[in-house]
């Protein structure tokens, strides 16, 4: 089913939660793929009833960002959703989320921000204001929805921790739960804007994963040094890449490494031919 404002999933949710359900939320942007699939399969195994969000969050897009151009496929959405035993995929208008005709800024909403410590490294670098948009939208859904379980994928694992910090500090009734990343057979992480990309663009989006598997092999022989497992990316690169970020982080903290353990993320985010990708793995597994 699919339901489009925030009074009849209220209703919907109410009818549920006196039935005793447990309720799961899968936040999502749309254009599902099997990455999606997964976290909605999880949900679907995990929860009594199960909503699937799809919705372009404007106040996560810088102002030269894809917001316009994302990819928007609803039909196909709801199709696949429901396929895999979604109960109702909740896609609302940006009028619905945030009022009409209100400016979109944090002089004029109420926005959650998440510390500076977290946001202030990896994507928070380049995307200024973006985990402020992405806690204060997924914050909403969570107080609509009143889900139980909230399905994440590792795939954006910044997004996860501050997700998990902003639930903690701010005493949100909800169990986050992290699925693993699901990948083409050739590596490449799935991922709406893969659709940007041409085959050409595909074969050079390889060298993130390939960065990836290099640096824990190297790890796994036991290199620890960051600065020298950092440097053995660079022949993954060529003029089709632009590196925006290899960091080595603590997987619960985001506080930066100089030795790797196995507690260490690695993560990247890479321009191909001006498409912005980002993948990350545990350094041990
Ligand atoms: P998005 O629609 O890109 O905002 O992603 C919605 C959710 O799907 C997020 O929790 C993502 O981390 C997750 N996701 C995106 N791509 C993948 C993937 N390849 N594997 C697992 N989860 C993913």
């Amino acid at each position: 089913m699919l339901i489009t404002t925030i009074s009849k999933i209220k209703e919907t949710v109410s009818g549920w939660k006196m039935q005793g359900a447990k309720i799961g939320i899968v936040p999502t942007m749309g254009a599902l793929h099997a990455g999606h699939a997964s976290l909605i399969k999880k949900a679907v195994e995990i929860c009594d009833k199960v909503i699937v969000s799809v919705f372009v969050n404007p106040i996560q897009f810088g102002p030269s960002e894809d917001y316009d151009k994302y990819p928007r496929t609803l039909d196909d959405d709801v199709r696949l959703a429901e396929g895999l035993g979604a109960d109702v995929v909740f896609a609302p208008s940006p009028e619905e989320m945030y009022g009409k005709g209100q400016r979109l800024s944090n002089d004029n909403l109420t926005y959650v921000a998440p510390p500076f410590f977290y946001v202030d490294k990896l994507c928070g670098k380049t995307r200024t204001g973006h985990f402020d948009g992405v806690c204060t939208v997924v914050l909403k859904l969570f107080n609509i929805t009143r889900a139980d379980y909230g399905f994440f994928g590792q795939k954006d694992a910044q997004q996860f921790i501050i997700l998990k910090k902003m639930v903690n500090d701010l005493n949100v009734p909800i169990e986050l739960i992290s699925c693993p990343i699901i990948r083409e057979e050739s590596g490449l992480a799935l991922s709406s804007r893969n659709k940007y990309l041409d085959e050409q663009g595909k074969k050079s989006a390889l060298a993130l994963s390939q960065i990836l598997n290099n640096i824990k092999n190297c790890y796994a022989k036991g290199v620890t040094d960051v600065a020298a497992l950092k440097e053995t990316a660079f022949r993954f690169l060529n003029e089709s890449h632009e590196l925006e970020y290899l960091e080595f982080v603590d997987k619960n903290t985001l506080e930066y490494k100089t030795k790797a353990d196995n507690d260490t993320l690695v993560l990247i985010a890479c321009k191909v031919k001006s498409v912005r990708l980002i993948d990350n793995t545990l350094i041990a597994c």
